[in-house]
């Protein structure tokens, strides 16, 4: 390997690419922070896409360090439990240059009843760049936003929004059928209690998709007309001719009550296998946020089979939320 020895230091050729190439998407992304799909107009959309493509490519290479974060702290704030979010905004923020520190929150005092503007207040004083939230409150994200100084995205608040999923979801959809309009995608299961499925709707119907939503009544919202989706009770009909199957977890930790029978009655029903599959085009694409729960809204044939783009929808996370720090760093102070 060539070797530079500077003083006693050494610096490899990796270091000299940190910080020689900045990304080639120049586009400006006109918010502070990244708090939901709604809000983003189509081109907002369309340039995050355009730029997580570049990480695509970075991401395959031996060195995949930028320095675009050089110097900036990003805390990863977690009230809700994450493996893929967590983990890929980590990663993300790391490949960017940032120093990141994860703030697990059973060992932080919001378990000792600090409030969350006292954590925000707490937090302000250790002068982060970039606030990663996940929170079970809808809205909550948004709460800090307004009371701290730095760069906040919303890993998920609640049964509001998660926007980095539906940005990845677009990737992997607009990668594999080439564009996102015209196409017709079946959001299927619990959508009641479903951030990602609020994004999704948001973002595809602003990319020009038709939009399904497929489920029990007891798993759809009372005022799910406002959506403007095609509602379908049922699996058959649902999935008659779509090119996108986007199947959701039972979110049983925000469920108070009984929304389904039993388990195996729901995936009777609503669980995607192989025949339920068949309905759908030949060429249809079976996708899944995670975690999955095998046997209940999906078969693993199905999750494991051609049709599948799960596993490039975790792939295209760490792309997407990398394009998603790259441009509201952009607009940091001092950038
Ligand atoms: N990981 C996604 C979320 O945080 C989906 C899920 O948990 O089912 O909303």
């Amino acid at each position: 390997m060539q070797v530079l020895a500077i003083v006693g230091a050494y610096l490899y050729p990796a270091d000299f690419d940190m910080t020689s190439k900045p990304t080639a998407t120049s586009f400006t992304f006109p918010h502070r922070h990244l708090l939901g799909i709604e809000g983003l107009s189509a081109e907002d959309i369309t340039g995050l896409l355009d730029l997580s493509e570049e990480f695509v490519v970075l991401n395959r290479e031996v060195e995949k360090k930028r320095a675009t974060l050089r110097g900036r702290t990003q805390i990863n704030l977690f009230f809700e439990a994450s493996t893929r979010t967590q983990s890929s905004f980590e990663l993300a923020g790391k490949r960017l240059g940032a120093d990141v520190m994860n703030m697990s929150v059973s060992t932080s005092s919001v378990k000792k009843g600090e409030t969350l503007i006292d954590t925000a207040a707490t937090l302000n004083a250790m002068h982060p760049d970039v606030l990663i939230v996940r929170h079970s409150a809808s809205g909550a994200v948004e709460l800090l936003a307004r009371k701290i100084d730095c760069s906040v995205v919303n890993a998920g608040d609640g049964a509001h929004e998660h926007p980095t999923q539906a940005l990845l979801d677009a990737l992997t959809i607009r990668r594999n059928k080439g564009r996102i309009e015209g196409l017709t995608v079946a959001i299927c299961g619990d959508i009641l209690h479903s951030r990602v499925a609020r994004s999704n709707i948001l973002l595809l119907h602003r990319l020009g998709a038709q939009v399904r939503v497929v489920g029990p009544s007891t798993l759809l919202p009372r005022d799910i007309d406002r959506f403007g989706v095609d509602v379908h009770r049922d699996m058959k009909s649902g999935l008659d001719g779509v090119d996108i199957v986007m199947m959701l977890r039972l979110q049983r930790e925000r469920m108070n009550g009984s929304f389904v029978p039993s388990v195996k009655e729901y995936f009777h029903y609503w669980g995607l296998d192989e025949a339920k599959l068949r309905y759908a085009k030949p060429d249809a694409l079976v996708m899944h946020p995670g975690p999955m729960n095998r046997g209940v809204e999906i078969d693993s044939a199905v999750a494991d089979g051609a049709q599948s783009l799960i596993r490039e929808q975790v792939e295209m996370g760490v792309a997407v939320r990398m394009a998603v720090l790259d441009a509201l760093s952009r607009n940091l102070p001092n950038a």
